[in-house]
């Protein structure tokens, strides 16, 4: 039986050189790891009350599709900055080089809403921060945070953890 690990290529030197692309499109298409990777990622919540699924551009709009259809409730998108047609809030956050601007709909989450956040990769944290911060803002709460992949020597678990929140990943690499 093929673990989730074995549905996933990496691509060494992209986008830069030493940086080793965990590549999740392959197990995306696959029929099987696919199946799997929504079973698993839903499982820990299967009795929790979810009020909505925020996925992350762009790999977490196609798990956070997926699961949000699955426990039958809304999909919201958080967006880089400039995509997103209405009303938003933006949130920015530090990159490797440089800033990055993320943002959601202003009326995209309504008070009280309890939250599933999901992208395909955990590395620094600071991507699924800037999310929590603005789930957060539109005063929803993060019941937790699902992940494919998690790269734990670049700290995002511990990060996201220290501010409190419950961190699901289905797998990691060095
Ligand atoms: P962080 O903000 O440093 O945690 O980076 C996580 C974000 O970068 C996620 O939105 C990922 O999709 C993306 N990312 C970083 N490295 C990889 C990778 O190796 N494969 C796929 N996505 C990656």
């Amino acid at each position: 039986m093929k673990t989730i690990q074995d549905y996933i290529r990496t691509i060494p030197d992209f986008p830069h050189k030493g940086i080793m692309f965990r590549d999740v499109t392959t197990l995306f298409g696959d029929p099987r790891g696919f199946r799997i990777a929504i079973n698993q990622l839903l499982h820990p919540y299967a009795g929790q009350p979810i009020d909505k699924v925020v996925g992350l551009e762009a790999r977490g709009f196609i798990l956070g599709g997926a699961i949000a259809h699955q426990l039958s409730v809304g999909f919201v998108p958080i967006r880089k900055k400039g995509k997103l047609p209405g009303t938003t809030i933006e949130q920015s956050y530090t990159l490797e080089y440089g800033e990055a601007i993320v943002e959601v709909h202003d009326d995209a989450l309504q008070p009280g809403e309890k939250i599933l956040l999901v992208d395909d990769l955990l590395a620094t944290g600071g991507t699924a921060e800037a999310g929590i911060k603005l789930i957060e803002r539109m005063g929803a709460e993060v019941v937790g945070c699902a992940f494919i992949i998690d790269l734990p020597d670049l700290g995002g678990r511990a990060k996201l953890e220290k501010l409190g929140m419950d961190v699901h990943a289905l797998c990691q690499f060095e």
